[in-house]
């Protein structure tokens, strides 16, 4: 067989529903035809929405710290504990922020932070609860598996227990934060003092298997070959399989193989102002490549979204063609990756004409992916103005706005 027939027979399995190899994945990432590995893509995510309904999320990420003592390179947002720049958010900062959240009509929030010395379980216990307390209609998907196996640490119990506490203290589900490259080369050369990605899928596990479910992530422009991107995702897919195979779903599953993780987020690195000197930004064309590929790879995991805050709006809407059905949040506050150097910004109006004009139906989503609302004409659009992103730096006292500025106008 030529190359050529190879791929082509390799687009068709794919398209149709079957399952690719990783060395597969590479061939159809390095080599295959742009549009027709697109187009594969797409067929993919038209026979798992046919619908033709493309979801966003308005959430809001809330930062309680940007004091770590894991000091990952990439990282511009933390601060090594006692720097000056350090700091913490007393929780009555924090309900303020999810407060202004609800005004806008955030469905959930995303609570990170760094790996503060003095936080252990308890801390997280104290903080979800306090926002279930006191917003229950709010969505708590938030930290990922290396704050947790640093509140374990810090408390000296197991993953389990720590997991059990914080499902239990208000913890809806897990974010997929902290994967960045889970093959050891690339993740010892970027984050040398975090958790191994062996490590970081098992804290997953743990937590699919309690009924936590969660997102993937990928964070792609750091070094890494094509080879150890694939191998990324090959991890995922492994635990994902074993996710779908034992039943662990707390979730209502409308789509197939929904599993323990729900999506996979693959975004591009943001090079500023952080300790990662002369890496190269994936390009354009390698994270839409690598987005299409994704779909075709993950015959397991449902739902894939695209990165338009760190690729910009135009490669995000590009993306819609490239096998993606969600694009994200609108992300009232963001300050982790805005830091080091992403500076799109979009409003809700902005969001839903981008998945419009791409011949899509937009709607809004929850966390579980269920249709809040659906915008078939300019008539369903929502009329709120005010709902936009806010991103802010570390430079600001306080890691941000301390108000979000169309909220006090109101
Ligand atoms: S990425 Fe997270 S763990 Fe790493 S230094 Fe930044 S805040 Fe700390």
């Amino acid at each position: 067989m030529t190359v050529n027939a190879e791929i082509d027979s390799i687009l068709q399995r794919a398209a149709d529903g079957g399952r690719i190899t990783p060395e597969e994945a590479l061939l159809l990432y390095t080599d295959a035809p742009f549009h027709a590995l697109g187009e594969a893509a797409d067929a993919v995510r038209r026979r798992r929405y046919p619908d033709g309904i493309v979801t966003y999320l308005i959430d809001r990420n809330i930062n309680y710290t940007n004091v770590c003592v894991t000091a990952c390179k990439f990282c511009a947002f933390f601060r090594a504990p006692k720097h000056k720049e350090g700091w913490s958010h007393p929780m009555e900062e924090i309900l303020h922020r999810c407060g202004e959240a609800v005004d806008l009509g955030a469905t959930q929030v995303m609570l990170q932070g760094g790996h503060h010395p003095d936080y252990g379980i308890e801390y997280y216990e104290n903080l979800f609860s306090s926002v279930k307390q006191a917003y229950p209609e709010l969505v708590i998907h938030s930290i990922g598996p290396s704050e947790i196996l640093h509140m374990a640490k810090v408390s000296g119990t197991s993953i389990e227990e720590a997991v059990l506490r914080i499902k239990a203290a208000g913890l809806d589900s897990i974010a997929g934060a902290g994967a960045e490259m889970l093959p050891e080369r690339p993740r010892k050369a970027i984050a040398p003092l975090k958790e191994s990605g062996a490590r970081w899928l098992e804290v997953m596990a743990i937590a699919h298997r309690n009924g936590l479910s969660s997102t993937a992530t990928m964070m792609m422009g750091t070094g890494e070959t094509n080879a150890e991107r694939i191998e990324h995702i090959r991890m995922i897919r492994d635990v994902q399989d074993l996710a779908v195979a034992n039943g662990y779903q707390d979730t209502p599953v409308e789509a197939e193989g929904t599993g323990g993780f729900r999506s996979f987020i693959p975004w591009t690195y943001q090079p500023e102002n952080n300790h990662l000197k002369g890496r190269t930004q994936a390009t354009n064309m390698e994270y839409l490549r690598f987005v299409a590929m994704s779909r075709l790879f993950f015959d397991n995991v449902a739902h894939l979204q695209a990165s338009w805050l760190t690729t910009g709006k135009d490669v995000g809407q590009l993306s819609l063609h490239m096998g993606v059905d969600d694009l994200g949040s609108i992300m009232l506050e963001e300050n982790v990756i805005s830091s080091a150097g992403a500076k799109h910004r979009s409003n809700l109006l902005e969001l839903i004409s981008m998945i419009r004009t791409a011949d899509r139906i937009p709607a809004q989503r929850d966390t579980l992916y269920r249709h809040l609302a659906v915008h078939r004409t300019e008539a369903d659009d929502p009329t709120d103005e005010r709902v936009m992103s806010h991103f802010s730096s570390i430079a600001i006292a306080g890691g941000g706005r301390k108000n979000l500025p169309l909220v006090e106008a109101s």
